[in-house]
């Protein structure tokens, strides 16, 4: 069933477990992720990045996630990742997103504030959930982070009526290596300045524990995957080119990746939820 961020948000934050951000790239690695969620029974969040979209048009993009999501057994999010103007979250809208988020973390606080909030208000005619982002969240070998400062965490939670805060505490995008370190106490001046649900962009490069850490213990309800899952995709690819040399049928050589994505979400959807008892 489709679901919007705050309704999927609000159930991880009570219960004490995050919902992954699925860094969605083509119709394979949708799939496997609902087939975790159901697996798992948890809710997922299905998100189409800026890549993604380069590659794929919104309208397509939000057909598939609606379908996947009317058939699934558990809630899934359809969420635009990275949105960065009004236009783009209208078109996600009318493609049947339920979710969108806004980065306006490339501009300053009063222009963040002043274009979140208009994304925020059409969002909310179309009962629609929309994630913001403060501070600035960097890139693997690329731009520097900015820690989010939680005075303006708080500034622009009020003025902006967003539903999730995408924040900047030592995560990184597009991390291979699992050696990010959080800063938890910076974390915990965001959590005692604002009570909305918390976002972390960058999962990939987090280590096992503190995931769970941050999904369990604190307010954070969301993490992004991608660069893991990618890295899943390419080697399961390989391993099937390598072992089947002659196979030449796209759906064939595709169907190949679904299995260990599978696998690997709900690997994932396990680490976000406290441990079991000698299961994981
Ligand atoms: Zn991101």
């Amino acid at each position: 069933m489709i679901a919007t961020l705050t309704e999927v948000l609000s159930g991880a934050l009570t219960e004490g477990y995050a919902v992954p951000g699925f860094v969605v790239l083509g119709w394979e690695d949708a799939v496997a992720y609902v087939r975790a969620g159901e697996a798992e029974n948890r809710p997922v969040i299905l998100q189409a990045g800026p890549g993604c979209r380069a590659h794929t048009p919104i309208p397509i993009l939000g057909v598939m996630f609606r379908h996947l999501a009317d058939v699934a057994e558990v809630p899934v999010v359809a969420h635009l990742d990275h949105a960065t103007t009004l236009d783009e979250c209208k078109k996600a809208i009318e493609a049947g997103f339920s979710s969108v988020m806004f980065d306006g973390s490339r501009l300053s606080l009063d222009e963040n504030i002043r274009r979140t909030e208009a994304v925020s208000r059409l969002a909310e005619e179309h009962g629609v959930s929309v994630e913001g982002e403060i501070g600035f969240v960097g890139y693997d070998a690329g731009e520097t982070s900015i820690g989010t400062d939680p005075e303006e965490a708080r500034i622009f939670a009020e003025r902006t009526r967003v539903d999730a805060l995408a924040v900047s505490v030592g995560n990184i995008h597009l991390q291979r290596e699992t050696d990010t370190a959080i800063n938890f106490n910076a974390l915990r001046a965001i959590e005692a300045a604002t009570d909305l649900p918390l976002v972390i962009h960058g999962g990939s490069g987090i280590p096992v524990d503190d995931c769970r850490r941050l999904a369990t213990e604190t307010s954070v309800c969301k993490l992004n995957i991608g660069t893991e899952l990618r890295q899943v995709f390419g080697a399961a690819l390989r391993s099937g080119l390598d072992r089947y040399p002659h196979r030449f049928d796209r759906i064939e050589i595709l169907n190949e990746v679904v299995d260990p994505m599978t696998d690997a979400a709900r690997d994932i959807l396990r680490r976000l939820a406290p441990r079991k008892s000698g299961l994981d």
